[in-house]
């Protein structure tokens, strides 16, 4: 029998998440696992990190700054001094693995 606050946990996380079930070879959960605990992580933690870093993300540009990557905080820049920076658009992925959008929005 449930408790009132397992029932009041379910109902936050069918409203706050998405399930996503995946499927892997046999054996392949375990090394996941393993591999998740390495890194400090839940196997849930790892899989959104690993799909988020595939997903690309925009660089963080701000005046006057280095572009940053949106994962690990990299600089994705050069600094042409006098707080000029020239960003490295040609760069599709990060040193940490994150795949990287340059485009802007047409608004
Ligand atoms: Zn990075």
């Amino acid at each position: 029998m449930p408790t009132a606050r397992t029932k009041a946990n379910r109902k936050y996380n069918e409203k706050a998440y998405d399930r996503i079930p995946v499927t892997v070879p046999k054996g392949d959960k375990e090394k996941i696992k393993a591999f998740a605990e390495k890194e400090g992580l839940s196997v849930n933690a790892f899989v959104n990190m690993a799909i988020n870093k595939q997903m690309p993300q925009k660089p963080i540009i701000e005046a006057w700054n280095p572009a940053r990557c949106p994962s690990c905080g990299e600089d994705l820049s050069e600094s042409l001094g006098d707080g000029y920076y020239k960003h490295w658009y040609g760069k599709r992925v990060c040193d940490c693995g994150q795949k990287l959008n340059w485009e802007e929005e047409v608004t």
